[in-house]
């Protein structure tokens, strides 16, 4: 009750007239419901119903009725439209009308994983590197029209997008991020800005905010940012590097000043099993039918199953920085993810190796890409699935993750990865036009 009042008064002084109520669906699109400020108290009390039947992986017509209860802590005033009165926005978590968490909010279900690692000790912490590219709007629409040239690191007058992203960091500040990097990506128009890490529910929600804020900035410079993960053919796609650490007693629990290459026991166990289930969590932290034109060689987006702490090729890289900021990379995640599930899956999957003391396979410190098919074979490297279909059944044929997600959120991940799948595969593409028209 004393949070509540102290933040009725904060909405006043920050002169807030309107509150926006956010959150996920299972696809990680952002939704939200505005109220006016006086309709606050009722929010931060009792929650505000809405109805979840046309949210997409959300409840059937017959048992729609949901409510939002805003998490205090995620407050924060839009800075786009900051002015004479304000508009504050609240990450809400979800639940049903008898007051239990709904089992398909993805917030819910990253909690819950984060809760059982908490009950052994553990804090899951999360650094994710989101790219983007920033095309033209032409006709008021989204083109895939570059807006620049640059390439990686390049300083203007080539890297136009220098007052753009400047604008979205200032934005992201003003919103409580702290930026550690920005710069020009290494295809042309593409970006990355980078922020702090914090434990993985915090995060989740910087991803969602951290998107529709570059989203939002873009527009109003004219510009389209797209998450999309593979909007070109041809050049790199955009990834969601996630680093992964986990912390007991104030200390990351990765680093052993001790042992080969420092890292400890629960860092290669943690990596043992993310390999073991990477297949699976594949479908969470690449969901759309284009995700998979990214995994592919030749582009920096990772293709083997393996890991080492010396070559950017593998799947899992392990950063050279030690002490705190010993961590592990993940490369495959790309920013089409539902952050919320894909860290659930993650640290599923790495628990499940630090429980059961999973050993990682050899590391692989060549150029994996490098390697001839049998070399690999022989080294008993495994490849990424290749199509939305494949990742989609080998998440159905892993326990741990599809208990780990529900029932609810499985079922609901299947009928959308089905029902994606046949539209694509019943549209007829250029490519076969293009090779089949005037041969046959
Ligand atoms: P890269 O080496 O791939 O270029 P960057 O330096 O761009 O990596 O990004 C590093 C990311 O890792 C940042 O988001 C940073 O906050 C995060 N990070 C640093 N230490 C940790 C840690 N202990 N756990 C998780 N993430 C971390
Ligand atoms: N864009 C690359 C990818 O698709 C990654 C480039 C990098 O290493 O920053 O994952
Ligand atoms: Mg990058
Ligand atoms: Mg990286």
């Amino acid at each position: 009750a004393d949070a509540v009042a102290a933040m009725l008064e904060r909405l006043e002084a920050d002169r807030i007239k309107f509150i926006r109520l956010q959150f996920s669906d299972l696809q990680g699109q952002p939704k939200n419901v505005a109220i006016p400020a006086i309709q606050a108290e009722k929010a931060l009390t009792d929650g505000i119903s809405f109805d979840g039947s046309s949210i997409e992986g959300f409840a059937r017509i017959e048992e729609s009725d949901m409510v939002l209860k805003p998490d205090i802590s995620t407050y924060t005033i839009l800075p786009w439209r900051k002015g004479e009165s304000n508009v504050a926005r609240f990450i809400c978590d979800v639940y049903r009308p008898n007051g239990k968490p709904f089992e398909g909010d993805p917030r819910y279900v990253l909690k819950k994983v984060c809760a059982e690692a908490a009950e052994m000790g553990y804090t899951f912490n999360t650094g994710p590197e989101l790219e983007f590219f920033l095309f033209k709007m032409i006709d008021g629409r989204p083109s895939t029209e570059f807006q620049d040239v640059g390439g990686y690191f390049d300083l203007a007058p080539t890297d136009l997008a220098e007052n753009v992203r400047r604008d979205i960091v200032l934005a992201l500040t003003d919103m409580g991020f702290e930026i550690e990097a920005s710069h020009h990506e290494v295809a042309e128009s593409q970006h990355e800005i980078d922020f702090k890490y914090a434990d993985a529910l915090k995060t989740a929600d910087n991803v969602v905010t951290f998107k529709f804020a570059t989203k939002t900035i873009a527009l109003i410079n004219g510009l389209h940012a797209t998450f999309m993960a593979k909007p070109i053919f041809g050049i790199n796609g955009s990834g969601m590097h996630t680093n992964c650490s986990l912390f007991k007693d104030g200390k990351n629990a990765f680093y052993d000043p001790e042992a080969p290459l420092q890292l400890s026991e629960t860092a290669l166990n943690f990596i043992g099993g993310v390999l073991k289930h990477v297949r699976g969590i594949t479908r969470i932290a690449n969901p759309t039918i284009n995700s998979y034109k990214r995994l592919v060689p030749g582009y920096e987006a990772p293709v083997y199953i393996s890991w080492s702490a010396s070559n950017r090729t593998a799947l899992c890289r392990v950063p050279a920085p030690r002490g705190n900021s010993t961590r592990v990379e993940l490369r495959s995640p790309d920013p089409t993810c539902n952050p919320y599930l894909t860290f659930a899956a993650i640290l599923a999957a790495g628990m499940d190796g630090v429980k059961n003391g999973i050993a990682p396979p050899p590391s692989a410190d060549r150029n994996i890409f490098h390697l001839s098919d049998e070399e690999r074979k022989a080294a008993g490297i495994d490849t990424l699935p290749g199509t939305l279909m494949e990742s989609n059944a080998a998440l159905l044929g892993d326990e741990l993750l599809c208990s780990t997600l529900g029932s609810h959120v499985v079922e609901n991940l299947d009928r959308i990865a089905m029902m994606e799948w046949d539209a694509f595969r019943t549209m007829i593409h250029p490519w076969e036009v293009e090779q089949y028209l005037s041969k046959f």
